[in-house]
C-alpha cells in the first residue's frame, strides 16, 4: 500500500491562510473559519485537498511529482467541505489539476489584492465561452488564470482568441470578424462584479451586451494591450508603426516610451531627423543597461521583439494601477526566444504584477510546462471539422 503524501499541520495551516480560509471554488468563497463553541476555541471546517493525488490512484493522479513535490503546500487547493468532495468525484475527471491551479492562482490573487487594501484594480477575465464560429467547436471554453498558454500552430486560432478578448477594450480588432460567417462569444470578468460582455459579429456589423443590456462598447473597462508583431508595417517611421501596432496617438506613444525603464532597456526615446527626400522621421533610440545606443532598427529582430514587449508591459503596469488589466503577447511574431522571456514569466507570476496575462506560442518547453501553468492547446479547424481547445494535464 503506498504511502499517503499528507500535508500535515502546519502546511494545512499555509494552504488555508493562502486562501484566506475561504473556499477556492470560483464564485464560493465560501468563509471555513469562525469562532468555537467554547469562549476559547475557534472552527476550522475547511478542507487542504490535493491538486495531484496523495496516492498513486487517487484523483488526477499524481502527475510527474515525487512525494515532497505532492506534500507541498503548492500542491493543496483550500476548499469548503462541499467542494472538496466535488472536485474528487469520478477520479477527478471533470476538474484536471491545472483547472485547479489555476482556481488557486486566482483565489490567492484576489486574497493578496483584498489583503494590500487595493481597490481599483480589483479584477480579473475569467472565462472566454465561443458559443459559435468558423474554428472551434460550440461550447469551446478557456479559464483564464493569473498567467495562461495558447499553445498551437498556425492557423489553429490564437490570434483570432487575442483579437476577441480586445473587444473588451476596443472594437478596432473585429473588423475581420464582422465580414465573416457568424461569430458569437462570451468574456465574463470582475470589473470589480462578475459581469459578461455577449459579443455577436458577422453581416457586416458588430454587436455587444453587457449583462444583457445592448451597448456600444464595454462600458465596464478592461484594460487589453495586445502585443501582436514587431509593428512592422509599412508606415513611414517608427513612431508611426508602434503607434499604430498598439492603437495610440503617437503623443501619448512619445510619452510611454519616455516611461520605459528595465533591465533589458534602461531608456527609450524618439529621435526626429530629415531624411534624404527632407521629410521628418522619428526613430525610436534605445539606451541600454551597458550604456551602449542603438537605433529600433539596428537591432535584431528578438531585440526588437523585447523592445515592444517592454513597451506592451509599461502600458499594462500602468493600466493595472487603475482597473482590471490583460496583457496579450504573441510571443512567435516577436522573435523573442523561451531564454529571454523566462524572466517574463517570473514577473508575471509575481505579487508586484497585478495584470493578466496570454501568451501565444507554437510550443512550450518542457520546464515551462512543469511549472503549473494554465495551459490550452488548440487544435485548428481541418476541412469541414471545427477545432478544439483542449486544457493540457500538467506533467501528464
Ligand atoms: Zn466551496
Amino acid at each position: 500500500m503506498a504511502k499517503r503524501q499528507e500535508f500535515g499541520k502546519e502546511k494545512r495551516h499555509i494552504i488555508a491562510a493562502r486562501a484566506g480560509y475561504r473556499c477556492s471554488y470560483p464564485d464560493c468563497d465560501k468563509l471555513t473559519v469562525g469562532p468555537g463553541t467554547a469562549s476559547e476555541t475557534f472552527e476550522d471546517n475547511g478542507y487542504a485537498a490535493h491538486i495531484y493525488a496523495a496516492v498513486p490512484k487517487g484523483p488526477r493522479g499524481q502527475g510527474k511529482l515525487n512525494p515532497v513535490q505532492l506534500s507541498a503546500v503548492s500542491n493543496g487547493i483550500w476548499m469548503c467541505g462541499d467542494h472538496s468532495s466535488l472536485i474528487d468525484k469520478k477520479s477527478g475527471i471533470r476538474f484536471p489539476a491545472n483547472m485547479l491551479l489555476g482556481w488557486k492562482a486566482l483565489h490567492e490573487y484576489r486574497t493578496s489584492f483584498e489583503q494590500s487594501g487595493f481597490k481599483a484594480a480589483y479584477g480579473f477575465v475569467r472565462e472566454l465561452t465561443i458559443d459559435n464560429s468558423a474554428l472551434f467547436t460550440p461550447g469551446s471554453e478557456i479559464v483564464f488564470a493569473k498567467t495562461t498558454f495558447l499553445i498551437g500552430p498556425n492557423g489553429s486560432g490564437k490570434t483570432a482568441i487575442c483579437e476577441w478578448l480586445t473587444a473588451l477594450d476596443t472594437s478596432r480588432n473585429m473588423w475581420r470578424w464582422i465580414t465573416h460567417n457568424i461569430l458569437n462569444y462570451r468574456v465574463s470578468f470582475d470589473a470589480p462584479l462578475m459581469q459578461t460582455l455577449q459579443v455577436e459579429a458577422g453581416s457586416g456589423a458588430l454587436s455587444l451586451s453587457l449583462d444583457n443590456m445592448a451597448v456600444h462598447r464595454n462600458h465596464a473597462r478592461v484594460s487589453v494591450i495586445y502585443v501582436r508583431d514587431r509593428g512592422g508595417r509599412a508606415l513611414p517611421d517608427d513612431l508611426a508603426r508602434l503607434a499604430h501596432l498598439f492603437g495610440m496617438d503617437q503623443i501619448e506613444l512619445k510619452a510611454l516610451a519616455a516611461m520605459v525603464s528595465s533591465d533589458f532597456v534602461a531608456a527609450l526615446s524618439f529621435k526626429r531627423s530629415l531624411g534624404t527626400s527632407g521629410t521628418p522621421t522619428d526613430d525610436l533610440i534605445c539606451t541600454f543597461p551597458d550604456g551602449q545606443v542603438e537605433s529600433f532598427s539596428q537591432l535584431s529582430g528578438g531585440q526588437q521583439g523585447m523592445i515592444v514587449l517592454e513597451l506592451g508591459i509599461e502600458q499594462a503596469r500602468i493600466a493595472s494601477q487603475f482597473g482590471p488589466t490583460m496583457l496579450l503577447v504573441e510571443l512567435k511574431n516577436l522573435g523573442i526566444d523561451w531564454g529571454n522571456f523566462a524572466t517574463y514569466l517570473d514577473y508575471f507570476a509575481s505579487r508586484q504584477c497585478i495584470f493578466q496575462t496570454v501568451v501565444t506560442s507554437w510550443e512550450l518547453p518542457s520546464d515551462v510546462e512543469m511549472l503549473g501553468w494554465q495551459i490550452y492547446r488548440l487544435v485548428g479547424p481541418t476541412g469541414t471539422v471545427l477545432g478544439t481547445i483542449v486544457e493540457s494535464a500538467r506533467g501528464a
